[in-house]
């Protein structure tokens, strides 16, 4: 039995005074029976460990290098991320895909030196409008997870995947419950070619204008088991009523 995960992805937002509240309004009401992430920018990370030290709320960063440390300018390694204490780290954000040209196969080495370094990464996917209008939602999806499945079913078996529509980051238009629930039957299909314990086991996080209203719904669905939250996870009070839902389903 999978247990749900709801991520907050904070991208380019916070200041130190906001992070110290967000982050303390979280953790006094931290619902038990779901697992809780919040990935907030680097440079705040290792105040965020401080604040959430013994919590139980878990820290994730947004991004991660393919190589170990080296002379590699402006990056930051897996390694660091782990000594600063986040437990997953994102890889493969469509912001990143299309603002800094990320190719699946490089998500897939991000993926790869997450795993090296013991975190867990949150490998997104997901199509844009045109290719979604373009009846191409499960190819581009399965292009995607291509070279991350190829990694091979040891290190598949310990990662997350986030289906995340372009269409719907940002937009406060999300996916439907049945076209999410296509698209994660679809990836759920592609783990069990990796291996049972993939197809069991990883967890599949929709994201794209997850909403308090719209989460109990999405996360209702046997293949949806959690969500990566954006805009919503700035909030107290809607993460919190977000990550309610996830329990209550
Ligand atoms: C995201 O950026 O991962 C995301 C899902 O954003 P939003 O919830 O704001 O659509």
């Amino acid at each position: 039995m999978r247990s749900k995960l709801v991520a907050g992805n904070w991208k380019m937002h916070g200041r130190r005074e906001m992070v110290a509240g967000l982050l303390s309004a979280l953790t006094s009401r931290l619902p038990q029976g779901v697992d809780v992430a919040v990935c907030v920018p680097s440079p705040y990370l290792d105040q965020a460990a401080d604040v959430l030290a013994g919590s139980g709320l878990l820290l994730g960063a947004q991004d991660v290098s393919e190589c170990d440390d080296g002379a590699y300018t402006g990056e930051v390694s897996a390694g660091m991320l782990r000594e600063l204490g986040c437990h997953y780290v994102i890889v493969g954000h469509s912001e990143r895909r299309l603002r800094h040209g990320e190719s699946s196969q490089r998500v897939a080495e991000k993926a790869a030196a997450a795993l090296r370094s013991g975190l867990v990464p949150i490998v997104c996917v997901g199509e844009t409008l045109a290719e979604r209008q373009a009846d191409r939602t499960e190819a581009v999806v399965a292009e995607q997870l291509a070279p991350v499945l190829a990694l091979g079913a040891a290190q598949v078996e310990r990662l997350v995947i986030a289906y995340e529509p372009v269409w719907a980051i940002g937009t406060g238009v999300s996916a439907t419950v049945e076209e999410a629930a296509q698209v994660h039957a679809a990836i759920r299909a592609a783990l069990a070619g990796v291996s049972p314990a993939a197809a069991d086991g990883v967890r599949v996080l929709y994201g794209g204008s997850v909403k308090p209203e719209t989460a109990a719904a999405l996360f209702a669905q046997k293949d949806i088991d959690g969500g990566l939250v954006g805009g919503a996870a700035l909030d107290a009070e809607a993460f919190l009523a977000i990550c309610n839902a996830a329990v209550a389903v």
